[in-house]
Order: C-alpha cells, then structure tokens, then sequence
C-alpha cells in the first residue's frame, strides 16, 4: 500500500490562505483580507484578479470546470457546472477564462428549489454570492475536476433560500453582541467574536450488493421491513472494537480525500451498533464547519461506491439498533484566542465565564422549542426519545463543577470556590499519574458541557448542521444584547453583574439535568418543570413562527418573517413528501416482492403436505397446516394493510393538493405512520416464518453482521 504523509497532502485541493498569499498580487491579497476580516465589499476588480489566480491554480489540478456550491433547503448541496472555456477565436481555438463576476454572482435558476412559497415557478430568479470566509477547492473524481465556490443563494428578493446565509448572519450577530459584553468588562483587544464548530458524524456501511437487493434503502436511506437478527448490540462488542480491513480501507480513503479538501478529519471509530462508524474532525469555524460536514457526508458516499460499500446517513437505518446523529460540539472564541466557554484555571473568579454560562442556561430555555426544531428532520423522529438518543425535552448537563458554581451564583450573584480536578488513582504503579476532568461525561444529555464547550447531541445524522448553529448563534446574541442592555445603564456595574448572575441562575436553573437523560423519571420531572417535551417533527415546526422567534430572529436580522414563515412551509412539504414515499415505497415491495414470495412459500408448504399425505397416507400434518394457516392470515394482514396504505397516503397527497402542507403533514403524522407500522408489523412477522431461499430480501443479520 503507498505511504501516505498526511500534511504533505492536507489541503492540497484548497485555494487556502496559503496558496492566496504565494500567488495573489500583494496589494490584492490584503484587499481580501480585509474584506474577509471586516466584512466590507469586494470591488470587481480585486475579484478579477482572484478569478484569474484561482482559475490558473485550478487548471494546474486538472480542472475543466467551475461550479458555485451551495446549500438550498432540501437539506442536500447543490451545484452546477460550467467549464472554464469562453467561445471559439478566430482561428478556432478556445480561451480558458474566469471572471470575477463569474465568482462572485451566479444566477442559478431558484424556481426548483425548495422556498416554501417565496418563489413562484414564473420567478425564477435566484443569485449564489460568493462566500469568501469558506476557501474555494478542486474536488477531484470520475466526473473530472470541478473548482468549487462557496456561496450563498438568495432569492431575487434578497430573501435567504438556503442554509448558509443565515448561518453567516447569526456569525455576525452574536460577534457584534459579544463584543459588546467584552468592552463593558473592559476587554479592548478582541475585535471579533467566532463561533466554532467540530461535528461528529455517525454513520452506517454495508455491503452495496446487499444494498442493491433492498428497495426500501433504495428509495428512503432506511429499512422499511426486517426484524431483528439473533445477535444485535447488546454486547457492545463493536463499540470502539477492531476496525475490520475491508472498513478499514474504505475510512482511510475517506480521510486521504478530505485531507486533500483541508477537511481536518482526525478521530475514527466503530460505534455502538453493529456496522455503524463515526468520523470527526477537528473543529473550525462554523460555516466553514457546515460546509466540511457536507464534503464529509459526499465524500463518504463517494468512497463507499468505490469499495462496493454503501454508506447510510439515515437517523435510523434499523429499526431495533441505535440510530445515528450529528455532535454539534460548539463554543464561542475570540479572534485573539480567547475561549469563552472555558472556565478557566480559575472558575469561580471568572466572571466572563459566568455571565456565559448563565446566558447559555437563558437562551437555551427560553428558546428549547426553537433549538428542538432546528434538529427536527423525518429521520430523527425515529431516534429521539427512543432509549438510545436523548430524549425529545432539551436540557443541558452541566457536571459537578460548574453546578456547584451555578449553586453559589444563585445564593449570590458570585463563586467563592470550586470543586478542583482530583488525581486519579489507577492503583498501577507503572501507570502515569493524571489529573481526571472536573466533570465525569453525560451522554444522555442532549446539550451538555464538555470541559470547554456545549455538545448539541440531538442533530440528525444527515441533517445540515446549518440551522442548528443558526439557532445557537442567535439565541446567545440575544443572550448577550439583554445582559449588555442592562449593564450599560447600571450605576454599579458590579453590583448590576451579580443581580443578573443571581437572577438568571436562579429563573433558568430548570433547564438544568445532570441525571439519566433516557430515564422514564425524567420525562416526568421535565414536565413538572415545565419544558417542552416535543416527540415530533411536525409538532416542532410550529417554534418557527411564533411571535417569540419572530422577534428574536428579525431584531438581529437573521432571517425575516417571510423567510421563517416559507421554511415552516418548506419542513410541512418535507415531512408530508418524505414520508409519502416511505408509504409508496413500502406498498410497492409488499406487493410486488413480499407478498409474492410468501405465495410462493404457501404452495410449497402446500405441495409438501400433499406429498407427505400421498407418500404415507395418515401422516399427521397438522404443523404444517397450522403454519399455513398462521401465514395464510398474515398475508390476508398484509394485502389489507397494502391497501389502507395506499388510500391513506392517496388522501394525504388529496390535502397536499388542497395546499395545506401543515394540514397533509399532520395525516401523514397521525394516519399514515400508523398505517405503515401497522403492514410492517404483518411482513415482519411473516419473514420470520418464510425460509431465507424464499424471502426476497437481504436481512438485518446480512446486512449489518456481513460487510
Ligand atoms: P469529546 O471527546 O468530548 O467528544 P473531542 O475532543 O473528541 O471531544 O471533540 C469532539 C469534537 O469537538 C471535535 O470535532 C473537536 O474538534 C471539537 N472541539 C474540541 N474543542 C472544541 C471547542 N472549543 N469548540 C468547538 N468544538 C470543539
Ligand atoms: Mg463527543
């Protein structure tokens, strides 16, 4: 196998700062800069220069083409292609150009995309803007090589029809409102405040010729049939077990790809269900994180087809296994390095940290719905609550150090101690000797502090990270705004400092679990708290258009009405289509597979029994009849189940046609979930008596135990 030198290859794709430095004109690698770095216009001819470098830089890396890259709502990324040539000469030949205008602006049809109204098929209009902050890169593979261009798409409106430019713009709000706490406490150096992101990603591999066998994969990402197999997780021998070769070769082409891309992919492991993996990088920036979650989940795809794998991104690729998701691991940190999640050395003098602290507790409990939505997507409904991920009541864990700190806060606006870092005791002399964390982990919180950040755990598997950091962003800068508010007109700063602290510990400490997450008792204590416990997607959608988001969202601009109103939309649409074809799809293996093979299965049990009876008359055949029996009502189960199936998911999409997407979402929800479950509990329990020969497809044990 060739050696491979990771940082010789790392961002070799990339048209980093690196490369901007070494082969941009001076005067305009400090324009960009500054642009980057304030946040001012880009002049046209700064953008020409630019355009021609990183053209020049592309074609050397084999590249033929461009694309502006960018993130509409169907959750996906999206891109298209123009190559590089401009129309033939005189003699014939053909130039290789890029413009700065071609860079900067793309005008890509938006009628197809979801806008949850904003547009109509008639206008068509939309515009990609260059996102400057996210490095441009050469994604290499059969296809060619494709320089690829972060954007931003807006409507010709202006409004956001995408993830990232409300992602950029909560960036902003909660820099702007940070730095305003930071000058009250008498900070003068930091300029900027950044929010950064490392998000870990789940994920399922099996074998793409099993794959290939299951429609239902197929068509929804997960396994709409199968019980299952003898041995599941419950030995936890594939937690953080040997990496087998055949995955092994396959996540050692993913990390090789995404070095290549300036993905900095570092930690790999097998994870809790059979067959599942995850994969982490080191954190960056968040759109800059948004933008790599998305190459991660590419390139994984990519990868897997190259070895005959396939990779599934679902939430819940296996009903009975732990589903997967997305660790949203997120803190805030100055530009001059300052990280204001860190308690310190000290955590009881930190006072900054404090006012953090306390403005996470009051975000995230004043916004729990919003920041459950913005993990909603149709997968995860299956995931959340279900033993095994947190529960659908957000709370935050806090561990023993800082719910200590938060005890004294609330008796008096300040911390006069903390509980320090104990040795540990190995009781192994030859062991070196370390010092444990301060806080033991928590893995059944949905948010919880790990040492020097918050671990948003709820976010989906296949779900953009975008809105999720949106919502965090924004709720901090309002966070921050009302504290900042109060400290600017107060008399005594200090002594305004501890009423807040006092005030806002004490009303949000409700928010506050460090107990089981996955417990029945804290459903019930949540209640009695009074959180929100929302168990569904469609229930949640509901947060994005109350007069609360409303006003949080317009007062730092991040998204208007109108654009909160098209993306409830857009989450009804989804919900209802999603689940639509989940409908279909499973009527059509019930039909055309399953049900056809139990048949099958019926007359040979038939033609046995009568050949037993001829061979040896007086046989006793009266197991084989009762399995007949037994089968013969299963099938009458499923043939009806087919049937209510369809005629639920025929009315849903009568409302859908109505134009009542929230209303379709809800039957879909209420009917036809119920239907579904109902003709899969038949076929499973049918697969259970049909031999493996005649049962026609692959099953749980297949694929999870035999990649
Ligand atoms: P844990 O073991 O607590 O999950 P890791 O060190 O494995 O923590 O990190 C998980 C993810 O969190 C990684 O992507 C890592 O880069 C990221 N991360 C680490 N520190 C921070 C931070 N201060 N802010 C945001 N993400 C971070
Ligand atoms: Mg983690």
């Amino acid at each position: 196998m060739e050696n491979i030198n990771a940082a010789e290859i790392f961002g070799e794709n990339v048209f980093n700062d690196a490369i901007m430095r070494e082969r941009l004109p001076k005067k305009t690698y400090q324009k960009l800069q500054e642009v980057i770095r304030d946040g001012i216009e880009l002049d046209i001819q700064t953008a020409d220069v630019i355009a021609h470098e990183m053209k020049e830089w592309a074609i050397e890396k084999g590249a033929t083409h461009f694309t502006h890259w960018f993130q509409p709502l169907n959750g996906l990324t999206a891109e298209k292609h123009d190559s590089f040539i401009t129309a033939p000469q005189q003699n014939g030949k053909v130039l290789m150009s890029f413009s700065g205008k071609e860079l900067i602006k793309g005008e890509p049809d938006a009628s197809s995309f979801p806008s949850g109204g904003l547009r109509a098929t008639f206008e068509a209009r939309g515009y990609t803007a260059w996102d400057c902050t996210s490095n441009a890169f050469v994604r290499q593979d059969s296809a060619g090589a494709t320089l690829c261009i972060p954007t931003a798409f807006c409507s010709y409106t202006g409004e956001a029809l995408d993830q990232k430019t409300p992602l950029l713009r909560s960036m902003e709000a909660v820099s702007e409102q940070g730095i305003r706490l930071l000058r009250l406490l008498g900070n003068t150096t930091s300029n900027r405040i950044i929010p950064v992101v490392g998000a870990e990603q789940e994920y399922f591999i099996i074998d793409r010729d099993k794959y290939l066998k299951r429609k239902d994969i197929i068509y929804t990402g997960r396994t709409l049939f199968g019980t299952m197999p003898a041995k599941g997780q419950e030995l936890d021998d594939h937690y953080f077990g040997t990496i087998r070769d055949r995955i092994g070769a396959f996540m050692r082409d993913v990390n090789i790809e995404l070095w290549k891309l300036g993905v900095p992919a570092k930690t790999q492991h097998n994870e809790v269900a059979p067959a599942q993996h995850e994969l982490a990088p080191i954190f960056a920036v968040a759109n800059v994180a948004v933008d790599h979650n998305h190459l991660v989940m590419e390139t994984m795809k990519k990868v897997a087809y190259r070895h005959n794998l396939h990779c599934l991104l679902h939430e819940k690729p296996f009903a009975g296994v732990n589903g997967s998701g997305k660790h949203n691991n997120w803190s805030l940190v100055t530009d001059d390095g300052i990280n204001l999640m860190d308690p310190g050395k000290n955590p009881h003098e930190n006072t900054l940290f404090h006012l953090v602290l306390c403005c996470v507790l009051k975000a995230v409990d004043e916004h729990a719905d919003l920041l459950r939505e913005s993990a909603a997507d149709v997968g995860n409904d299956h995931r959340l609550g279900a033993d095994e991920a947190p529960p659908a009541i957000i709370s935050v864990f806090l561990g023993t150090q800082l719910q200590d700190i938060l005890e004294q806060l609330k008796e008096s606006g300040s911390a006069a101690h903390y509980i320090h870092r104990e040795n540990l005791d190995t009781g192994v002399n030859t062991l070196p000797d370390f010092k444990k964390d301060a806080t033991d982990r928590n893995r059944t919180s949905p948010f919880a502090f790990t040492g020097n950040k918050f671990e948003f755990r709820m976010v989906g598997s296949q779900d953009s990270i975008g809105e999720p950091n949106v919502v965090l962003n924004t709720i901090m800068a309002e966070a921050f705004s009302d504290v900042c508010d109060r400290l600017e007109y107060a008399s005594d700063m200090n002594a305004e400092i501890a009423s807040i602290l006092k005030e806002y510990a004490t009303a949000h400490e409700r928010i506050v679990f460090n107990g089981d997450g996955y417990s029945k008792e804290w459903i019930a204590e949540a209640e009695k708290r009074g959180l929100p416990n929302i168990e569904c997607m469609v229930d949640s959608i509901e947060a994005l258009t109350t007069e609360k988001t409303f006003s949080l969202f317009e007062k730092f601009g991040v998204f208007n009405r109108t654009e909160l109103t098209s993306r409830a939309e857009i989450e009804y649409e989804l919900y209802a289509k999603q689940i639509n074809i989940e409908a279909r799809a499973m009527v059509n293996i019930a039909s055309k597979q399953i049900l056809p093979a139990v048949m099958c299965c019926e007359r040979k049990i038939a033609e046995g029994i009568n050949e037993i009876k001829s061979a040896v008359p007086g046989t006793d055949t009266s197991v084989q009849e009762e399995i007949l029996t037994e089968l013969s009502s299963l099938l009458k189960e499923a043939k009806n189940g087919v049937k209510t199936l369809t005629d639920a998911a025929d009315e849903g999409v009568r409302i859908m046609g109505e134009g009542d997407s929230k209303k379709a979402a809800y039957h879909f929800y209420n009917v036809v979930t119920k239907e579904m479950e109902a003709l899969r509990n038949a076929v499973d329990s049918m697969e259970v008596m049909v031999s493996k020969e005649d049962w026609p497809l692959p099953s749980y044990g297949d694929l999870l135990f035999e990649v």
